[in-house]
């Protein structure tokens, strides 16, 4: 299969598990790589072969074949002509206004070959033999060999994409480096915002105070990261105790720890809480860092671990006027790196029949039973209970969330709900680390903070 075939077969997710039909996907699988898209498949690069003729000499750092040829400062062996030729960004092969191709990949002929090769400055600069049709012999395509080592507008392991390093934390760090930002700079200051932005990033989880006391003011909050995310509960929702809950979030009960629309093809990637009301006994919210319990269980238990990498749970919405019903592994990974944890149990649906061949290894239930303990411990869970004008901006495939019983005789509970899908606030975070990149990558104050700042860091600018 082509390099480019592959490539667009990889979904931006879990790829291999649904290039498939439903039916075989390997719940509970006991062999397979399921949670993985597929490898990249590096084949050994062949012969270079015979070379075609430049119009000069050949550049130094730079071996030509018949169908390819190696750069030395991309690090990569036997790149295709054809691929090359494919990247090319010149304003004739990418509109510079509107950045949309103006050839497609098979317009390329196959027998494609660099006419001339030379490095201006740090640039490879390339001319074309059997070019695009249409194209005439004054087309130059120009390379940045970083841009070769890594063309993607996100890169995975950058600090924006779902790869990025990201910061863990239990309780006790949660409430050193928990970051609160006023509305006025959350709204009105882009160094600040992208800050909180940067700390989003990091930890999956931050807050904004100060928050003018209105209904309308979530989808402020959550606009300014990205557009809402529409469902059947609405752009925007409300948590308050309405009689016959159909969803056990809208009764008074203590909720455990899941998260949201797990249920969904796409769950969404952000989610917002504002507080308007929250006057009732009880009501608190709690947190838990689902990749650091994670990665804890990698380190103490690389099995159990592993098995959870594979491990498929079935969620379900299954009411008269809506069906929702999707799968996730608990441990999604992306070339080898955690992009997502899927743990929701409040909307698990039956999963008797979802192991066509019947047999579901016990050790499976023990390494979720594992997971599952691990996420309650109360040295991982940050506590706090959301004040009227405070919203909390949480990353709903890493923090689980929970909410402790409450009492509405005593008084009143509303909080407004958002959700921002996860494409569109890595989006933000590119353009402010791009806008702001001093912000950006001025490294957090909480480094330096000591422990137990919570009150102040609420009431304190
Ligand atoms: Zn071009």
């Amino acid at each position: 299969m082509s390099y480019l075939l592959r490539t667009a077969l990889r979904s931006s997710r879990a790829a291999g598990s649904f290039a498939r039909p439903l039916s075989h996907r390997a719940f509970f699988a006991t062999e397979g790589n399921v949670t993985k898209p597929r490898p990249w498949v590096k084949q050994p690069a062949p012969e270079l072969g015979p070379p075609p003729e430049l119009e000069g000499p050949v550049p130094r750092g730079v071996k030509l074949g018949t169908h390819r040829m190696e750069i030395d400062a991309t690090g990569d062996k036997g790149r295709l002509y054809t691929l090359i030729r494919d990247s090319c960004k010149c304003s004739i092969c990418v509109n510079p206004h509107s950045k949309q191709r103006n050839f497609r990949t098979t317009d390329i002929p196959d027998n494609i070959t660099p006419r001339s090769i030379e490095w201006v400055e740090d640039k490879l600069e390339i001319k074309w033999s059997n070019d695009i049709k249409g194209y005439d012999a004054s087309h130059t395509s120009t390379y940045d060999p970083a841009t070769l080592r890594s063309p993607w507008a996100i890169a995975r392991g950058s600090d924006i994409g779902r790869n990025r390093h990201r910061v863990d934390w239990n309780n006790e760090q949660m409430d050193t480096i928990q970051h609160w930002i006023s509305y006025n700079d959350y709204i009105n200051d882009d160094a600040k915002f992208a800050t909180a932005m940067r700390q989003l990033a990091l930890t999956g989880l931050i807050f904004v105070r100060d928050i003018p006391e209105s209904r309308e003011m979530v989808e402020k909050v959550a606009t300014r990261m990205g557009p809402l995310r529409n469902t059947f509960y609405g752009s925007t929702w409300d948590v308050r105790t309405v009689p016959e809950a159909k969803n056990v979030a809208y009764t008074n009960a203590f909720l455990g720890f899941h998260m949201d629309l797990m249920y969904m093809n796409e769950p969404p990637g952000y989610q917002l809480l504002h507080c308007l009301q929250n006057s009732c006994d009880g009501g608190e919210s709690l947190f838990v860092d689902g990749f650091r319990v994670a990665k804890e269980m990698a380190k103490k238990n690389p099995d159990g671990y592993n098995k959870l990498a594979k491990v498929w749970l079935n969620y379900e919405y299954n009411h008269k006027e809506h069906t929702y019903n999707n799968q996730w592994p608990v441990f999604e990974m992306e070339h080898g790196h955690l992009v997502h944890v899927n743990y929701s149990p409040p909307f698990q649906g039956p999963m008797h029949q979802m192991h066509l061949s019947g047999h579901v290894p016990r050790e499976n239930f023990a390494a979720l039973r594992e997971f599952a303990e691990a996420l309650e411990k109360e040295e991982n869970t940050f506590e706090l209970k959301l004040n009227p004008g405070e919203c909390a901006i949480f990353e709903n495939r890493r923090v689980l969330h929970a909410r402790r019983q409450f009492n509405t005789s005593s008084g009143s509970r509303w909080l407004a709900g958002a959700y921002v899908d996860e494409d569109a606030v890595i989006s933000r975070f590119k353009v402010c680390r791009n806008s702001q990149m001093h912000a950006w990558r001025t490294y957090p104050q909480w480094m330096h903070v000591e422990m137990g700042r919570r009150r102040s860091l609420r009431e304190s600018s």
